[in-house]
């Protein structure tokens, strides 16, 4: 049975950089090359990135994306949006519904516009990666791109469709899981009230 290995690197403003990994082929995916890219890449020495992916174009989640592909190989990839607002370049623009393969595992690219308006989440198995789109307890902080009615129409209509069970892994803080925060977060206490 194919077997994930996930692996959170800490970078420069507390942003959580995730290494993705297919434990059999060692082939593995980079989400949100903040900085310093050296430490990426010491933790993700012995795999193969095939991709080097950011949940959006803020500096602290992408900023390492070319010294981390020099360094260590792999196809960068950003939401068109993002690559606009933030003018970054990348080696592939990303839309929602893409699939990248890695090993035996696939990215599926959920876009989820709001926090910037080239945010994006990635599923991989049951487990999501979700920038800053929703954190453990809250969201990421609002910036002057952000759209917060925006926001909050992805989480309802995008992640709320994936499985309670799904662990969510933000930019920022502790992994939590989408029904903890559905329970606890007060981002769906009105959403509750309703429903
Ligand atoms: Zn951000
Ligand atoms: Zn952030």
């Amino acid at each position: 049975m194919a077997k994930l290995s996930i692996v959170k690197v800490k970078l420069d403003r507390e942003v959580n950089c995730y290494v993705v990994s297919d434990a059999r082929s060692k082939e593995a995916v980079v989400i949100d090359p903040g900085m310093p890219a050296e430490k990426i890449a010491e933790q993700a020495s012995g795999l193969t990135i095939k991709y080097i992916l950011a949940t959006h174009g803020h500096p602290g989640h992408v900023g390492g994306k070319d010294d981390l592909k020099s360094i260590a190989g792999g196809e960068t990839g950003i939401h068109s949006a993002d690559a606009k607002q933030f003018l970054r370049s990348a080696d592939r623009y990303l839309i929602d519904g893409d699939e990248l393969d890695f090993g035996e595992f696939k990215v599926e690219v959920l876009h989820t516009p709001g926090h910037t308006p080239g945010s994006v989440c990635f599923v991989i198995a049951n487990h999501a990666f979700v920038g800053d789109t929703i954190l453990a307890g809250g969201i990421g902080r609002q910036m002057p791109e952000t759209d917060l009615r925006r926001q909050m129409i992805s989480i309802q209509t995008k992640l709320l469709r994936l499985a309670p069970a799904t662990a969510l892994y933000p930019g920022h803080g502790p992994a939590t899981s989408l029904e903890r925060e559905w329970a606890q977060n007060p981002i769906f206490g009105g959403a509750r009230a309703r429903a």
